[in-house]
């Protein structure tokens, strides 16, 4: 590559504000930052030269300083069920997956935002490959405009009765969302912004697995709806499945969650759990739950474990998913099963594995002998 390519600005990675900067360093007035928003954007165009209501001159002094520049596509898997997967490169020996999930009233984008993720939890996929890096806010965004581009390009194809926009996004991908926050946040201005994709609040959905303090920094900054891990009813199992319990227990996780809707004016807090065969499943566990969210603004969300190998646990068998949600509905804690999609081409929750070149632990051989990086 040569330096001059190397050193180009992603617009990609500028939300509004930092582009109408950007141009403006150019010597162009910042409001023709809504114009080039609406090409890239809108119209899901990255070549300068066809943005044919700005200057020429102005395009060619785009083209020598900055680019529109998605993640590149190593491959495409497509479910029976419509569900797509695609894995994009993040450099010579990585990768990571977005999803696409159509259903007829809807269409889901499930992102990743880093490459791998330090959480460890011991029921996901992605833990098991370790972590490498976060994800710049160009390919957070990049993964929306590419897809948006993909779908386009497909819509000769038939996807029986299903939406094949994008209508809602959601950060379920690899990785964790909060501890990359420096680039998330300005991805989701984009994605909230109306000369970017203009997605309600209420369609982008942003999942963690509990970090605390971010929780609260997220609840100054952006007003997307907010997903919880929650996983376990006590601190005892929770530490064991979310280790990042063990620093933000319960208590304090719930406090900022009712904290973010008190902010924000979010109608309620998804949390998620995964239905895990004799572990976190029993009708006690379920009560023990509706207890700690009953007459708070609360959905759960069962998600049946997606098995992956060498995976130490099992899905829950469906009757005793069942009992588990009218056990929450019993309380007056509202609960829905997630359906199962995508999963014979391993693009279900907690299955994502991309390629991660490890830097968190130090291994010798298989043996796991000290940890390089925090996450
Ligand atoms: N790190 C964030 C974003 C990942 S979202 C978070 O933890 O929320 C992915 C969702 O799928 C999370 O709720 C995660 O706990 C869940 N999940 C992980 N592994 C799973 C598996 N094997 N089966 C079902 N759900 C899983």
């Amino acid at each position: 590559m040569s330096t001059e390519a190397a050193e180009r600005t992603n617009l990609l990675g500028l939300p509004r504000e930092e582009l109408r900067e950007f141009i403006g360093q150019l010597g162009s007035p910042p409001f023709r930052a809504r114009q080039l928003m609406n090409w890239i954007y809108k119209r899901g165009t990255h070549s300068f030269a066809a943005m044919t209501d700005l200057a020429k001159a102005f395009r060619a002094h785009l083209a020598l300083v900055a680019e529109v520049r998605a993640p590149e596509i190593l491959s495409v898997h497509r479910s029976s069920d419509g569900t797509r997967k695609w894995l994009l490169k993040a450099d010579a020996s990585q990768a990571f997956e977005m999803v696409f999930i159509p259903e007829p009233d809807r269409g889901t984008l499930c992102i990743s935002s880093q490459v791998g993720c330090a959480l460890d939890c011991s029921f996901c996929s992605t833990a098991q490959q370790g972590y490498n890096r976060n994800l710049t806010t160009a390919e957070i965004v990049g993964q929306v405009w590419l897809a948006a581009r993909e779908l386009e390009r497909e819509a000769a194809e038939p996807l029986a009765g299903s939406e094949r926009r994008v209508t809602n996004v959601v950060l379920m991908g690899m990785g964790e969302p909060l501890a990359n926050f420096r680039n998330v946040v300005p991805a989701l201005s984009i994605f909230l912004d109306d000369f970017g994709f203009d997605l309600s609040r209420r369609r982008v959905t942003l999942s963690t697995s509990g970090l605390v303090p971010q929780i609260y920094r997220l609840a100054e900054t952006t007003n997307v709806a907010l997903a919880v891990s929650l996983h376990a009813p006590d601190d005892a199992l929770r530490s064991e499945l979310v280790p990042i319990n063990r620093k933000h227990p319960i208590a304090e996780l719930l406090q900022a969650c009712w904290h973010y809707l008190d902010e924000q004016n979010g109608r309620s807090v998804t949390f998620e759990y995964v239905m895990l065969d004799g572990v976190n499943d029993s009708p006690a566990q379920a009560r023990a739950l509706a207890r700690l969210l009953r007459g708070h603004p609360a959905k759960v969300n069962l998600i049946p474990f997606n098995p992956f190998p060498g995976a130490q646990y099992r899905r829950s068998p469906a009757p005793v998913i069942q009992r588990f949600r009218d056990e929450l509905l019993q309380r007056g804690v509202l609960a829905t099963i997630r359906r199962t999609r995508g999963e014979d081409i391993d693009a279900a929750c907690g299955q994502l594995a991309g390629r991660v070149v490890d830097r968190t632990t130090v291994r010798l051989g298989n043996k796991v002998i000290g940890v390089a990086v925090q996450p």
